[in-house]
């Protein structure tokens, strides 16, 4: 046992539903930029409220590139992601933290997705155990970047999902699939399952 004094919360870990942001978490829109054009998905909003009283912890995990390319601003960025914060409220859903990568891929950044980098910050700060965590993404970087962190890859069919799909149709590796966002409410009743056996 490890003696943490000043803080008991430090001995319990948190788990998370870590999230893509474009395809997944709102409708797939190429370098979106302004609040006008955040959709969110069929049932998104019942499904992450459903996570979170699980006891989930929800945390976006997203590269804007567009920034790094000189498409938009980071401050745009972040009046997109109170106005996606704000439709989520409305089903009660708030987010515990979002990691940005607003590099351009030429940057060489350790932050990027496939890189684990946002995903492990991510845990260090919220004492998340990443094993016990889930990635759901549309992309083979969002997968890539889960496995790495040793997180459960979850490939959402929205978005760029579908592509996403083919690509990894021939590799060997376990990945759960989903339809959509709200599908991925049952992974909930699994854990649980496995806890309580
Ligand atoms: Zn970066």
């Amino acid at each position: 046992m490890v003696d943490y004094p000043t803080n008991t919360s430090h001995t319990h870990f948190n788990k998370a539903l870590f999230l893509d942001r474009d395809g997944v978490l709102i409708d797939y829109v190429p370098y979106l930029s302004q609040p006008e054009q955040v959709k969110l998905p069929d049932s998104a909003g019942d499904a992450l409220k459903q996570w979170q009283n699980a006891g989930y912890l929800l945390i976006i995990i997203t590269n804007q590139a567009g920034v790094g390319r000189g498409y938009y601003s980071l401050q745009d960025v972040e009046k997109v992601h109170s106005y996606i914060h704000q439709q989520y409220n409305r089903f009660g859903v708030s987010f515990d933290d979002i990691f940005v990568c607003p590099h351009h891929p030429d940057d060489k950044c350790s932050c990027r997705k496939p890189s684990p980098e946002m995903l492990i910050k991510a845990a260090k700060k919220h004492h998340i155990a990443l094993s016990q965590s889930f990635f759901v993404g549309d992309a083979p970087s969002d997968l890539e970047a889960a496995i790495r962190a040793n997180c459960e890859p979850i490939l959402v069919l929205t978005g760029r999902g579908q592509e996403t799909f083919k690509n990894i149709a021939q590799s060997t590796k376990k990945i759960k699939v989903f339809k959509k966002l709200s599908d991925t409410v049952q992974l909930i009743n699994l854990g649980e399952d496995r806890r309580l056996g």
